[in-house]
């Protein structure tokens, strides 16, 4: 299912460029206005709810945090589970890490081992709300992979193409990105 002209850009419209933050250089996309704009959202969700309700998907996976606003919303619509990957430290039961990198330093997610021990090769959407360099969604992607589930698609609200992520993602899964940034 394909967004329409005009609902892309209902889409669009909501999502406010916030410059030089969190520092000097970067256009920061703020998706707390699309989720202020009830027309936007339901838009956007319609649109994930439509082109994955016949994936057979058993979980979605949201990326820590903005993720988990757009996967849990999605896993209800679908009437299925909802798994987070979290940043280090946050989850309290076993888990399963992989560390990436930043530009300055490295960075590392976490997933429980359980997660997705209920259902064999459970089929796993992964969401967050935008991919730049790639480098959390690669390692949330290895982490389904490492707790037994297979990573089906990633999808992100935003793509920025002007970056590498979109590409190297693809050497792990299919990769759905509704608004790219160029
Ligand atoms: P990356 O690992 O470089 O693909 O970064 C993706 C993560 O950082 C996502 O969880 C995004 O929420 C956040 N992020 C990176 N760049 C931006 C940006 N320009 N605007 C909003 N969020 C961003």
């Amino acid at each position: 299912m394909k967004l329409s002209s005009i609902e892309r850009k209902i889409i669009e419209n909501s999502i406010r460029d916030i410059k030089d933050f969190p520092k000097q250089g970067i256009v920061f996309k703020d998706i707390t206005t699309l989720l202020n704009d009830k027309e936007a959202y339901g838009v956007l969700m319609n649109h994930l709810y439509q082109k994955y309700k016949d994936y057979n998907l058993n979980y979605i996976a949201g990326i820590d945090a903005r993720g988990f606003i757009f996967g849990a919303a999605l896993a209800q619509m679908l009437s299925i589970g909802f798994v987070p990957i979290r940043k280090k430290g946050k989850l309290p039961y076993t888990t399963i890490s992989e560390k990436y990198s930043l530009e300055y330093g490295i960075d590392e997610v976490e997933v429980h081992i359980d997660a997705f021990s209920k259902i064999p090769h459970a089929r796993v959407l992964l969401i967050d709300d935008l991919i730049a360099t790639g480098g959390t969604a690669n390692a949330a992607a290895k982490l389904i992979k490492q707790a037994g589930g297979e990573c089906v698609e990633a999808c992100f609200v935003l793509g920025l193409t002007f970056l590498d992520g979109i590409e190297n993602l693809k050497n792990q899964t299919t990769v759905y990105s509704i608004i790219e940034v160029a």
